[in-house]
C-alpha cells in the first residue's frame, strides 16, 4: 500500500490535487469513500477537533484503516486544524496519517516553535506520519458567511519568504499558506479569486506541496489554475456539510412515518457521494 507521502507527490507530478474531505459520522465516511472509489482516485478524510471528539479519536482512525483495508484502497486520515501540542500528540498516539497543527493566529515566532515541538513529537513516533501547518489568517468556520470574517485581510497574503522561513525552521511536510481562501461560503456570491501567481511563488520558496483550505464556494476555473499553479490537496468541508443538512431535512419531511434511521439517513450518503464526486473530478482533471 502507497504511503500518503507517496500518494501527494503522484499526484503533484501528475498536476493532480487530492481532496481533503471532513467527516463527522459514519455517513460522511461511505458518501466520501465511494465517491472517491467510483473514481478511482485517493482521498484524505479530515476530522476538526470537533468532528473527532464526536466520533471518537482512535474510532475515527479505525474506521478509515478499516477501509483501506478491506478494500486495499488509499484512503487516509488527517486530523484537521489542531489548536495545541496536546491534541497533536492525540493523533499521532491514535495513528493518523497526517495531522495539521494550526497556529495561524499566533505571532510567526510563537507559530514556529509549536510547530516544530509537533513535527519532532509526530517523527519520534511514527516516521511515516505528515505534518502540517500554516501560516495567515484564513478564519475557522466551515459555515455559510455573510461576509468575508474580521480579521481576514485579503490584501494580506502569506509571502514567499516568509513561507521559505517557516517550513525551513520548522521541519513540516506540507504548508497551507493564505492565498485568498478563506474558510466557509459567502452567501449568494462566490468566494474571494485566489491569487495564482502568489501560489507559484510560495511552492517554489517553501519546497513542500501546499495544501489549499477553504475550497467550498471557489469556482471551478479558480481550482484548475490553483493546481496548475502547485496545490496539492484541497479541503472541502462548507459543501458536503450543506449537502448533508438538506438531504435529512428532505428525508424527514418526505416521510413522516419513517423511524429507522439507515433508511432516513440513506440520502445524507447519496448527497454527500455526490458533491465528493463532481470536486474529485474537477480536481483529478476528469
Ligand atoms: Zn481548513
Amino acid at each position: 500500500m502507497k504511503t500518503l507521502k507517496n500518494t501527494i507527490s503522484e499526484a503533484e507530478s501528475k498536476k493532480v490535487a487530492i481532496g481533503h474531505f471532513n467527516i463527522a459520522n459514519i455517513e460522511g465516511l461511505w458518501g466520501i469513500f465511494r465517491a472517491a472509489q467510483s473514481l478511482n482516485v485517493p482521498v484524505i478524510i479530515g476530522v476538526s477537533e470537533g468532528e473527532r471528539d464526536f466520533v471518537g479519536i482512535k474510532q475515527a482512525a479505525a474506521l478509515v484503516k478499516s477501509i483501506r483495508e478491506e478494500f486495499d484502497y488509499p484512503i487516509f486520515i488527517n486530523a484537521d486544524h489542531t489548536y495545541s501540542f496536546e491534541r497533536v500528540k492525540e493523533v499521532v498516539d491514535a495513528g493518523f496519517d497526517a495531522v495539521i497543527f494550526d497556529g495561524a493566529k499566533l505571532p510567526m515566532e510563537e507559530n514556529i516553535a509549536i510547530t516544530k515541538q509537533c513535527v519532532e513529537y509526530a517523527r519520534s513516533v511514527n516516521p511515516e506520519i505528515l505534518v502540517e501547518a500554516e501560516l495567515g489568517y484564513i478564519g475557522t468556520s466551515s459555515k455559510l458567511l455573510d461576509e468575508v470574517p474580521e480579521g481576514i485581510t485579503l490584501d494580506q497574503l502569506t509571502t514567499p519568504e516568509d513561507a521559505k522561513r517557516f517550513v525551513e525552521s520548522t521541519g513540516v511536510d506540507l504548508f497551507s499558506p493564505s492565498v485568498g481562501n478563506i474558510h466557509g461560503m459567502l452567501k449568494g456570491v462566490s468566494n474571494p479569486k485566489l491569487n495564482i501567481d502568489r501560489i507559484k511563488e510560495i511552492r517554489e520558496s517553501a519546497g513542500v506541496p501546499l495544501v489549499l483550505h477553504g475550497g467550498s464556494g471557489i469556482s471551478d476555473d479558480n481550482f484548475t489554475e490553483a493546481i496548475a499553479a502547485g496545490i496539492s490537496l484541497i479541503h472541502i468541508n462548507t459543501e458536503i456539510r450543506i449537502a448533508y443538512r438538506d438531504a435529512i431535512k428532505k428525508s424527514l419531511e418526505e416521510n413522516p412515518d419513517e423511524i429507522a434511521p439507515y433508511r432516513l439517513m440513506k440520502p445524507s450518503v447519496e448527497a454527500i457521494q455526490g458533491v465528493v464526486e463532481k470536486r474529485l473530478r474537477l480536481f483529478s482533471n476528469m
